[in-house]
């Protein structure tokens, strides 16, 4: 998408967030102006305590600034009421955490079914869409299985999964693969690469460059500031993991061929 036709989604301008601490000011967000438009892949890097965060939580309407303004889709943020944030937060945005947060008790369709509850949608619409999201990330077997009976790649996957379920505009994940081994980061990348491209808005915070590779945009944080903010071309995450598969089937076929030699 050529970012001359794409509509800013985020606006920010010198927003800060200031945290009261024991007596002590710790400027979380110094001065952040950064604009993001519909369709890009940002990825936001920076050393802990960089506010990347805190970023994080003020563009997905849980936090609010200490001053500057926000503009999420047109709308200024800071005018609205709790109420009303709260039903932006369920219309626009999903969220993925590196803890996944995923409910033990429930299995994942109700997981997933979740954030449709609290928007009112009617059980049996409530199903449908979320096997669809459920679908969508790889899960339609492990639709009654609950987080304790799924791999770590997998519940990140359900919370994927949640996070879509209401066709949110962006998707804005906080290390989501810092509980994940780099395969299974492939993979979540993979998938990330996918909705974006289907059109879904993605912010992902990571400290692994690794990761930040698959991104089309890299914004470095340090000291609550932006210190850097540079398009990219991104790796194909995909094209990695059909590679990797390949070459994991290799050492199969020569292991094989040394047990067979080994017999003979
Ligand atoms: P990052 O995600 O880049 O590691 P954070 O946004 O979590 O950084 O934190 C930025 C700074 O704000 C840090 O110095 C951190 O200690 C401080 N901070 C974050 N949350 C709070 C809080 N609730 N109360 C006080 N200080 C906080
Ligand atoms: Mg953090």
């Amino acid at each position: 998408m050529t970012q001359l036709t794409a509509r800013p989604l985020i606006e920010t301008r010198h927003l800060t967030r200031h945290y009261h601490l024991g007596g002590e000011t710790v400027m979380a967000l110094a001065d952040v102006s950064l604009t993001i438009h519909e369709g890009d892949f940002v990825a936001v890097m920076g050393p802990s305590g960089s506010g990347k965060s805190t970023f994080m939580n003020v563009l997905g309407c849980l936090d609010r600034p200490t001053s500057g303004d926000y503009a999420l889709d047109g709308e200024e943020i800071a005018r609205l009421d709790s109420d009303q944030l709260a039903a932006v937060r369920n219309r626009k945005l999903g969220f993925v955490f590196q803890q996944f947060h995923l409910l033990d008790r429930l299995d994942a369709l109700t997981n997933v079914e979740l954030p449709l509850m609290y928007a009112g949608v009617d059980r049996s619409s409530r199903r449908e869409r979320a096997t669809e999201a459920l679908t969508r990330v790889g899960l339609a077997e492990r639709l009654h299985h609950r987080p304790t009976q799924l791999s770590g790649g997998q519940q990140q996957r359900v919370a994927v999964a949640r996070a879509l379920v209401n066709r949110p505009r962006m998707l804005l994940a906080d290390e989501p693969t810092g509980a994940l081994d780099s395969r299974t980061s492939l993979e979540l990348m993979s998938l990330f690469q996918e909705l974006n491209r289907d059109g879904v808005t993605v912010v992902i915070v990571t400290h692994e460059p690794d990761v930040a590779r698959y991104a089309a945009r890299l914004v470095r944080f340090r000291d609550g500031h932006v210190l850097s903010d540079q398009r990219q071309r991104p790796a194909d995450a995909a094209e990695e993991l059909a590679a990797l598969l390949a070459g994991q089937a290799e050492p199969d076929h020569a292991s094989a061929r040394a047990e067979t030699e080994a017999v003979a």
